[in-house]
Order: structure tokens, then sequence, then C-alpha cells
């Protein structure tokens, strides 16, 4: 059988990072030596390195999602597969836009990364690594995330822990393979269904916010003077905002799209998602004009504003959030409207 080639880029993150407590641990350049450090991956298949950046990921920017996303398109055709090695804090967000980006994809990316640097003895970047490019010679034409043993869609995926080795969860929908004594493929992966293309780009005037007990409608209004276009509302529950008096958010939200910006409500629940017609202050929010974004994860939602807002207005945000573009969920079809 043809060895398969593995293309690994890498773009920071602990895995590559130096530093002991108290000194804060930043990017080192040891990366460019990675196959030395871990040479059972030339075991797994043909394996070529590329730095693209050495950051925490905190500094990662929607021009560098279109970094990668680029790289990965270009070489989508020479290699069998991709593993991306991302700093966890916005692992979930450059996987998202990826995956919106790689529309049709044929080869598997898997994006992983570690809690504890290459370098330490006790690091789970090594069998990370390992399980990562082992992960990216199947069949698996997703972007996805793998950590500890299990692989998640990245566009469903949220870091649910700063400390453990298992930092990923994916609330809302099954792994799409597990890496134990056996690897196992689950049946959820997805088969693409148009031609491989680099699609779009990212509107990075968006912004998400959270509500709380006391928000004030006017913090909506300072966003249609700063030239805002697209708004992630972290609502209540299944999407509700306050609408009773001076505090109510209906009429903020509906000045707010009437001047241009896209509203999108998901919730600040991890498991199940936003209804914004079952309570009323979800559906007041609804006629305003705010647009549902049923269990989108937090991230996928971000992403996918940013995605849609390149591609046009208000309406069309509305007609993309209507539709599971790349598995991210969302509104299921019946409740569309
Ligand atoms: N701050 C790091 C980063 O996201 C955390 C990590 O890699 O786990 O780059």
């Amino acid at each position: 059988m043809m060895e398969k080639r593995v293309l690994m880029l890498h773009t920071g993150g602990t895995l590559g990072m130096s530093g002991r407590r108290p000194t804060p641990l930043k990017p080192d350049t040891y990366t460019h030596a990675l196959l030395s450090h871990v040479p059972e991956l030339r075991q797994l298949g043909h394996v070529e390195v590329r730095i693209l950046c050495n950051l925490d990921s905190s500094n990662m920017t929607p021009a560098r999602w279109m970094d990668v996303g680029t790289t990965l398109a270009e070489e989508h055709a020479k290699f069998d597969g991709f593993v991306v090695i991302h700093g966890t804090d916005t692992m979930a967000y450059t996987a998202s836009a990826c995956a919106f980006l790689l529309d049709g994809l044929r080869k598997p990316v898997i994006f992983t990364g570690s809690q504890r640097p290459l370098g330490e003895t006790r690091s789970d970047a090594r069998s990370n690594l390992v399980g990562a490019v082992e992960l990216a010679t199947k069949d698996i034409p997703e972007v996805g995330v793998f950590f500890d043993s299990q692989l998640f869609r990245g566009v469903r995926t949220v870091k649910s822990s700063v400390w453990e080795y298992d930092a990923f969860a994916s609330p809302n929908c099954g792994p799409l393979a597990e890496v134990g004594v056996d690897l196992v493929i689950h049946d959820r992966v997805r088969r693409p269904s148009s031609p491989f293309k680099l699609a779009g780009g990212f509107e990075s005037r968006v912004v998400c916010l959270e509500l709380h007990p006391g928000f004030h409608p006017a913090i909506l209004d300072s966003l249609v003077q700063n030239g805002v276009r697209g708004l992630v509302l972290r609502a209540y529950g299944s999407g509700n905002v306050p609408v009773v008096a001076d505090l109510s958010l209906v009429p903020a939200i509906e000045r707010a799209v009437k001047a241009g910006i896209a509203v999108v409500i998901v919730s600040q629940v991890q498991r199940g998602g936003v209804d914004l017609s079952l309570y009323e202050s979800g559906a007041h929010a609804r006629s305003a004009g705010a647009v549902d974004g049923g269990d989108l994860t937090t991230s996928a939602a971000v992403v996918k504003l940013m995605y849609a807002l390149q591609g046009g207005g208000v309406e069309h945000v509305r007609a993309l959030f209507g539709q599971d573009l790349r598995g991210e969920g969302g509104v299921p079809a019946g409740r569309v409207g």
C-alpha cells in the first residue's frame, strides 16, 4: 500500500511552548524539530511539517484563519490528510473557520494541540499528535478537533476544561471518531456533496455579547454608532431576553436590525439550544428581527456570522442561518421561519 502523505501545519499553542512557573509559557522554536521529538509519527505515513506561524492562539485573527484555510486549499490535492497544531484557547474558532472555508472537503483536517508542552516529560502532546496523524490518514473528510481520545466535528466543539487533558467537548453532537485500543470511526462523518473549493471570507466587524440581569439596551445602540455589522447575543436558556420596561431589549434589537446589524441569538447554556418560539421573551426578539441560532456553539455562530456577512446583509445572514452548511447544526429545518 502507498504510504499516506500528511501535511502538519504548525500555528502555535502550548504544544510548542516553553517556560516553567513562575516564567509564563510562550511560543518557542523547537517545533522545527517536531519529527525528531516524536519519531513514531514517521511510522504512520510521510509527514511534512510546515510552520505557518507560532502564536499563542489568543493572537489568531480572521486574517490568520484565511492563511490556514488558503494553505489547506492549496495543498488539498497533494496530501491525503492534514494536521493543524493550534492553541486550545481559540482552536474551536479556527477549526470552524476552516470548515466554512473548505467547501466540499475531501480530506481529513485534524486540529490538535496540548495542555502541556511537548518538551515536558508528562505531556499530552505526544499522544495527541500520534492520534491526530493517524486520523489524518483515514477517510474522514471533515474538519475535526482531536484531543485526548476523541475526534469532534470542529464546528461543534467548545473548550471545556482549562486543566484537564480532555480539554474539549461537543455538547450537541457525538464524536466523529474515538481512538482507544481500536480506532473507531462513527457513521455521522459527513460526505462531501459538492466539488471542493475555497469559499468566501470573513467580515470581522462582528461582536459577541452575553446578557446578564441589568444589561442595558443602550449597549446595543452603541454598536450601531460604532459600525458593527453583526452581533451574536448570548441570551438566556432557549434564547430569552428581557422584555419589560426600561431594560427591554426588544426596541434596541429592532433599531439595530433596521440599521443593518444582523443579530443572532445563541444560548448561554451548552446543551440544547435556542428556540425563539418557546417563550414570549424569545418570540418578541424574533419579531424584532433577531435570527434564531438554534444549537450553534458561540464560536460557530460568531464565525458563521462573519462568513455570512462577507456575502450579504441581514437577509443573507437569515437565509444562511436557516441552513446547516457544514454540520454545525443550528435550527432544525421544521422550525425555520
Ligand atoms: N494559551 C494557549 C493557546 O491557546 C493555550 C493552549 O494552547 O492550550 O495558545
